[in-house]
């Protein structure tokens, strides 16, 4: 039967090839038509026989070109208009087609086939690209994206470059950072104290030769410069982690290919895919324990990647180990992506520093991934993600910007039909940090020609991005709203699963935010519709003794809950954690906790991992974020189906002492208890679900990203029909609370 389909492509689909390749489909298989750029991606329409056309659609997704991402395919059938041909046709609306700024790409396999190929004149070239890879948001000055506005501006094209830039039947028509030996960027090789070693190919020699005798090494890479050392010596990794003052952080490792990850790692499917995928990410992969230990202490996970780009590549094909490739900073501050700053701090942790002449116009950090439940989950978003943005089904009548929180801070803004996420820039909580948030804000501003209507901040009064957000406001006369911190998690989930019109039941963990009533939230089952929210109910309040010092010290949150259940008997427990303090802490820190003195009340279930940690003597301190949660998380075997008793009280709250005393009391294996603590949280939630009957369940805060947690969630969810949603377009963490942000006053009324 023949019939017409008009297909509305959304995603990244515009300058990327996208439409010679629909063309080149369509003519293989006798379908006619057309093909088109418009306002929001790429239509078709295309007739033929019914299962040629399946034939068509399936293909279109698995043989896109490999930049492009399709986000959303509508389909509608069509009367058959009886074209006679396929043709490419002009842009349907001229007015509004913004090329999107892709991320950068990694290095595609013509490219590296060129490289590795004696004979072509690119053989060995560190710096090879083409359309359909190499640099692009981090080397975009201004748009349009032209040679010109882009920092490779300074490199004149040599003939042969210039022939293949201008030829549209070459892969490199119009590639911006085209290069060659001859005309492009170069490296150099210096020491500590800024001596030049070498530089192009001889400065690359060096470089491998250091690596196999086990110097540390700075390299300048796509986003930033990384610090390489070889990943299978321990004694190295020791003297990186000193140097790096990196105590306990995991450090990534860049492999040469899969097969090499194969034999450090367990692969799955899915991870395998995104490891290969053209946005490069590092992957959180299950080691085999081979590896020495101290690249992630205490933890069985591996953050794995593979070579992104043609420097790394070369560099790792001539050696047959692993390298560590953490970023070039100390810790906590921004990674370094200028050669003189380079030069003056990455001395202190590297014995050699190797650069090049291309610029980095802006930082990118390697993005960090998780699969859950067969989903990617973002831990961290930039390179190879920003600026991708995330569309909406209808179109935005304000412009926002969205200054997202204090910590793994991003901020996102909103405009057309889409909101843009900035890359990941870290904990905004030192001068030097906001300076970098200031400076990313004005960028994008700039980039984007994007001057905000209504600007969007947490409640939180003590954030310097919510601050800098109210003094800019003031200045430009521009419309400040605050939105609560776990509301906007939970919009931020809406958000990429388009649940604008739908009743939601939000399901909001994380560590900290600011509570409306002035408390610390983090435990919270909300109800959300039409961009507004009703919090139904969350954990019993428990003090954080000394506040800030409570988050860091794990032993602090047990002994509060203990406090709480035991007063002032819970000094006898036979608890091995409460031996490591001294008697007279002990008092201090009960009479603190009694009279509340720098003791804030919170709800957090993130605070509520830190304690069971400390109970089981699983770890102490948080060195890093994130460091108890992820230790406790690697415990859990989902074999286990026990869980705990627990409470929900009439009024407010779900009550967590049956379950602490039952932990003190029984002192089960910490394998059973963290099993049994996970069991217990998604029994919680399907109790609460079930209580108020809302279909639509979202996830989100820096909580779900605990793998095990969110696939029990969802299958004791799953199992009484309720359909359950988590992130995978940004991070469900703080790294994409601003998504939610920017879609609040967009719910309100600033949409058509
Ligand atoms: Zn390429
Ligand atoms: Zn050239
Ligand atoms: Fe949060």
């Amino acid at each position: 039967m023949k019939l017409r389909y008009r297909i509305q492509i959304n995603g990244v689909v515009q300058g990327v090839g996208f439409r010679p390749f629909v063309y080149n489909l369509a003519k293989s298989l006798n379908l006619k038509g057309f093909v088109s750029n418009n306002t929001t991606g790429v239509v078709i329409e295309i007739e033929g026989e019914n299962t040629l056309l399946n034939k068509f659609l399936n293909r279109l997704k698995e043989e896109k070109p490999s930049i492009s991402q399709i986000y959303k395919i509508k389909i509608e059938k069509l009367q058959p208009k009886n074209y006679q041909d396929f043709i490419i046709e002009k842009s349907i609306s001229n007015e509004e087609i913004t090329l999107d700024i892709l991320p950068d790409i990694a290095t595609c396999k013509y490219c590296l086939e060129e490289m590795c190929d004696p004979l072509n004149r690119r053989y060995l070239y560190p710096f090879i690209n083409c359309t359909l890879c190499g640099p692009r948001f981090t080397i975009i000055e201004s748009l349009p994206y032209d040679r010109e506005n882009t920092v490779m501006r300074k490199f004149k094209m040599c003939s042969k470059c210039y022939k293949e830039y201008k030829d549209p039947k070459d892969r490199r028509f119009h590639a911006q950072p085209i290069a060659c030996p001859k005309c492009g960027p170069y490296l150099e090789l210096y020491d500590k104290n800024k001596k030049k070693i070498a530089e192009r190919e001889k400065a690359l020699d060096f470089t491998i030769k250091f690596l196999k005798e086990n110097k540390i090494i700075a390299i300048k890479g796509i986003g930033g410069f990384h610090i390489i050392c070889n990943a299978t010596n321990e004694e190295i990794i020791n003297i990186l982690r000193k140097r790096k003052k990196r105590l306990k952080k995991p450090f990534a490792v860049m492999f040469k290919d899969l097969k090499q990850i194969e034999k450090y790692c367990y692969l799955t499917l899915e991870e395998k895919k995104l490891l290969t995928s053209p946005s490069s990410p590092i992957v959180l992969l299950e080691s085999k324990g081979k590896l020495p230990k101290n690249i992630a202490p205490g933890l069985k996970k591996i953050g794995a990647f593979l070579p992104y780009s043609p420097l790394h590549h070369l560099i790792l094909y001539k050696i047959d180990f692993p390298i560590i490739a953490t970023s070039g900073n100390f810790s906590e501050e921004p990674i370094i992506i200028d050669n003189e700053e380079a030069f003056k701090k990455l001395v202190y942790i590297a014995d050699y520093i190797l650069v090049h002449n291309r610029d980095i116009k802006r930082r990118a950090d390697d993005s960090v991934i998780k699969v859950i439940n067969k989903i990617p989950t973002f831990i961290r978003r930039a390179r190879g993600y920003t600026p991708l943005p995330i569309f909406l089904p209808f179109k935005i009548k304000k412009r926002v910007l969205a200054v997202g929180p204090r910590e793994k801070n991003t901020f996102a803004i909103a405009f057309n039909n889409k909101i843009i996420l900035s890359q990941h820039l870290g904990d905004i909580d030192t001068l030097e940090n906001l300076k970098v948030f200031e400076e990313a804000i004005f960028d994008f501003m700039n980039l984007y020609k994007f001057k905000p209507d209504i600007i969007v901040a947490d409640l939180h009064p003590g954030y310097e991005t919510t601050k800098w957000a109210e003094e800019f406001s003031k200045k430009e006369k521009i419309p400040l709203i605050k939105v609560q911190h776990h509301f906007a998690h939970i919009l931020s989930c809406i958000a990429e699963n388009e649940l604008f019109e739908d009743e939601v039941l939000g399901i909001s963990w994380d560590g900290t935010g600011y509570g409306e009533d002035g408390t610390v939230w983090g435990g919270e089952f909300l109800i959300v519709k039409k961009g507004n929210y009703k919090r139904i109910t969350t954990f019993r309040n428990f003090k954080l003794i000394g506040s800030e010092k409570a988050i860091k010290n794990a032993r602090r949150i047990a002994l509060s809950l203990l406090f709480e259940i035991y007063g002032e008997k819970a000094f006898e427990l036979p608890l091995k954690f409460l031996k490591t303090f001294s008697e007279n802490e002990l008092k201090a820190l009960y009479i603190a906790w009694k009279k509340g003195i720098n003791s804030p009340l919170c709800s957090s279930v993130g605070r509520l991992f830190n304690a069971i940690s400390a109970l089981i003597d699983l770890n102490y301190f948080n060195t890093y974020e994130g460091e108890s949660p992820m230790m406790l998380e690697e415990l859990v075997d989902l074999r286990l189906k026990d869980y705990y008793p627990f409470e929900i009280k009439n009024k407010f709250y779900i009550d967590w002492e049956p379950m602490i005393k039952e932990i003190v009391e029984k002192k089960e294996n910490p394998k059973i208890v963290a099993s049994k603590f996970i069991n217990t949280l998604a029994k919680i939630c399907e109790e609460i679900a079930l209580k108020i009957g809302i279909k639509n369940v979202a996830l989100s805060g820096g909580v779900m990203v605990n793998r095990p947690l969110i696939e029990r969630i969802t299958e004791l969810l799953t199992k009484k029909g309720f359909k359950v949603f988590q992130q995978k377009m940004v991070p469900p963490n703080d790294g994409g609370l601003s998504l939610g942000q920017a879609l609040y006053p967009i719910l309100q009324a600033a949409r058509e």
